[in-house]
Order: structure tokens, then sequence, then C-alpha cells
């Protein structure tokens, strides 16, 4: 990707305007002599800036996608987390001698790809684990020490849709028994422990406490929260709930309110770290987009250089996993049904790009015309579409 943005800042082939107005203003200063020079870098790279994958702007675009979809499917029915497990066989058996998962970012990248199409095609479509799924977007983060995983979002159909009642069946927040599902208790303690040792040098550690608010409080029954995702069973020994031990710390027995909220088949099939949680209110799913259009991690220092595109390339951090979905072209976003996204903006401000070999004619009107300002032609040509929302004009 930096070569393909160096590529463009470079090659100038492409003149882009950030605006119809600055285009004319600046198409009347353009001589001969100075030619295409005098478009402003800033404006090309205004406009580069507008694609780059995981960018502020590509993020921004997709968390919009998103809340098109809560408009036309109300709130999503699930939010799933999935992250790599360095320890897959499929990982493992291909290291060589004396290799570590962490040497290997190809082969991390891979397994995780394939893992994540066959998760997609088992969670996705009319016959989904879930029920029939009408539309989902899912986006992969990395982490720096280079595992990488997926928040998806998936919407069902009002048929299929999980009631109160249902949540147990999808959704399982307990140590199973041990007599009866020995090899989903042993996932369980392996896979979805999460706040049994939380303390200060924690990375969920914020202000005093787990952010992720581990360990839970037990609870004698599922039910649905007014601010959060849905409160699943959680039964402390007392209650009738079991115990568990993990290898190593035997002394220290785990109860369910350590345990990150899981599918019983989800985990047993991909054996990794695998969230599933109810989205059984508005607030938490609003919650949810954000979290998962956020971005990778960033921090925030400055660049004495003026071109943006210099500044974006020296700021992003890409770790090695990252590096090689990119080089190989996995998808690090997808998301069903796709959405076309109307243009937004004041009179005569709207966005236009201009080849060199046309500059010197500026812009025509084909070159200006947008979604909103067709929207407006059509309005002042017939009273019927006045009556339509600007979405809702085919
Ligand atoms: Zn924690």
């Amino acid at each position: 990707m930096p070569v393909r943005l160096n590529a463009t800042t470079k090659s100038g082939n492409l003149l882009a305007k950030d605006t119809f107005q600055f285009s004319k203003v600046e198409h009347d200063c353009v001589t001969p002599e100075v030619g295409h020079e005098s478009v402003s870098l800033e404006a090309v790279n205004e406009s580069v800036m507008h694609h780059p994958l995981g960018g502020p702007r590509y993020m921004m675009e997709r968390c919009q996608d998103s809340m098109m979809y809560a408009r036309k499917y109300g709130n999503a029915s699930f939010f799933i987390t999935m992250t790599c497990n360095p320890n897959w066989s499929k990982i493992r058996q291909s290291l060589f001698h004396n290799q570590q998962p962490c040497d290997r970012p190809d082969l991390i990248a891979r397994v995780f790809d394939l893992k994540k199409k066959l998760f997609i095609k088992y969670v996705t479509g009319p016959n989904g684990l879930f029920g029939n799924s009408i539309a989902f977007v899912f986006t992969v983060e990395y982490q720096k020490r280079c595992l990488p995983h997926l928040h998806c979002l998936l919407w069902l159909d009002e048929a299929t849709k999980p009631g109160p009642n249902d949540f147990d069946r999808f959704v399982q927040a307990e140590i199973p028994d041990p007599q009866v599902a020995p090899e989903l208790h042993e996932l369980v303690l392996k896979h979805t422990i999460h706040g049994l040792f939380c303390n200060h040098t924690s990375p969920c550690w914020k202000k005093g406490a787990c952010s992720k608010k581990f360990p839970k409080p037990f609870i004698a029954s599922t039910r649905c929260a007014h601010n959060s995702n849905a409160l699943y069973r959680r039964r402390s020994p007392d209650m009738g709930g079991f115990l568990g031990h993990q290898e190593g710390r035997q002394h220290r027995p785990i109860t369910s309110d350590c345990v990150v909220p899981y599918n019983a088949q989800l985990l047993k099939l991909f054996k990794c770290h695998i969230n599933v949680e109810i989205c059984s209110s508005i607030k938490s799913f609003k919650y949810d987009i954000k979290y998962t259009m956020k971005g990778n991690d960033q921090a925030s220092f400055k660049v004495n250089r003026d071109d943006k595109i210099s500044q974006y390339l020296t700021g992003r951090y890409i770790g090695p996993s990252e590096a090689v979905d990119l080089i190989l072209g996995f998808l690090t976003h997808e998301r069903h049904p796709a959405v076309f996204r109307l243009q937004e903006h004041l009179p005569e401000q709207q966005r236009v790009f201009i080849r060199p070999d046309a500059a010197e004619q500026g812009t025509n009107d084909a070159m200006t015309r947008t979604t909103l300002t067709e929207f407006m032609a059509l309005c002042s040509q017939e009273p019927f579409p006045r009556t339509l929302y600007y979405a809702d004009v085919p």
C-alpha cells in the first residue's frame, strides 16, 4: 500500500481538487508555464487519504456503513470476536525446528485467513449457525505481538432473531460439567477465562480495575440489560455451578465469574478465544459498532512535514501479520449486503477529479454532478420525489 500511495504522489496521474468551487478558482490561475504543478499536493493527498485500508477515513466510512444496516435492519443480533490461536495445529505443524509462532507471521496470516473464511461461511447465510443472517460486517485488527483478531456484527431476520428465552441456547458464560462435557470443559478453561489474575500490570487494567469488568457477578438466570449486552447465567458453586482448574494453577479453583461468554459449537470448532455476545440493547449495539470500527491502536506524535501522505506513512504502525495480509491481499474488512454511499455537500462544495490531459478544459457538467445535485434536480422537476427521503430515491 505505501508503494501505491507513493506512486500516486509522484506520478501526478490524477489531479484532484477538494471542491468544485475551489477547482474553478484554481483553474483560472493555471497557466501553461506552471501547468499542473499549480495543483496543491495537499488537495491530492486529501483525496488519496480517502482509501488506505485501516486509515481513519476508511474506518469512519465502514462505521457509517454499519449504521446504515442499523437503520435498515435495527439492532444487530450478535457481536462476535475471534482471536487467532498461535497453537492451532496447522500453525504448530508447519513451524521449523526451534521456531515459535511469532517467528512466522506468514503462517499466522494464512491460517487465520482460512479460519476467517470458515467462520464467515459457518455463521452467515440462510442456514447460519444462529439462524437466517440478512447482513454482516467484519473487520480484522492486529495486536502488536502479531496475533490478528476478528470483530463481526451479525444481523438475523425477524423469524430467527433470538428472543430472551433463546439466549442460553446460543451463548453460555459458565464452566460446563466436566462429567457431561469434558472436551468443552477443557476448552472453556483454556480459551475463555479472563480476570483470574487481572492486576495493574494487565493490559485490561484501567483506572484501578479491569476495564472488561471481570470478575462478573454471579447470576442465577440469564436476563436482558438496558445499557449493556445481555447478562448471562453464571452460577456460583452454591447455586449449582461447576469449578475448574487450569494446568499449573491447581491451587486456585476457577468459578464462572471469570468466563468470557462463548458459543459451545464455535468454541469446539475453532478452538480459540471466541467471544459471542447478544446485542440486547441499542446502547450496547452502538458501543459494539464503535468498538468494531475503532481501527488499529494509535499513538499521537508530531511529524514536522507538510506532506500528508508522508505523515500518514511515517505515523502508521503495521505489524508483521498485517503486512503479510496486505501483501497477499487477504480481506481485512467485508460487509454484506453492499452499501452505496450518497454524497452530501454544500452548493458547489462537491469533490471533483480532473486528469492532467483535461486540466486545461477545467471542469465540465458531468464532473460536477453528484447524487445530491441529481436528487435536487429531480425534486425541482417532479412533485413526487419531494415526498421521499434522499436515501429512498432509487
Ligand atoms: Zn481484566
